[in-house]
């Protein structure tokens, strides 16, 4: 799927750092499981969905890292196409 910098698509996210689980997690990029009592990153936001009519609600959580591979992988997208 192409990256293109819609607006829509995405209407807001946030990051929210946990320090502590409370309890064991799956990240969404790598399918692993996050374990309890460890840090990790949730994202929280709202997004245009093209399945429903309105907007989805979504949390998904992350490694760290995952989310900074994720993240890289990205921007370094948006600058071959700059
Ligand atoms: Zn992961």
């Amino acid at each position: 799927m192409p990256q293109y910098k819609t607006k829509s698509y995405q209407e807001f996210s946030r990051d929210k750092q946990i320090k502590k689980s409370r309890k064991e997690h799956t990240c969404c990029s790598c399918n692993k499981s996050i374990p309890k009592s460890s840090s990790y990153t949730r994202t929280v936001g709202v997004s245009e969905s093209h399945y429903h009519h309105g907007n989805a609600f979504f949390s998904n959580a992350w490694h760290p890292e995952c989310l900074a591979d994720h993240r890289g992988y990205i921007s370094w997208n948006l600058r071959r196409q700059g």
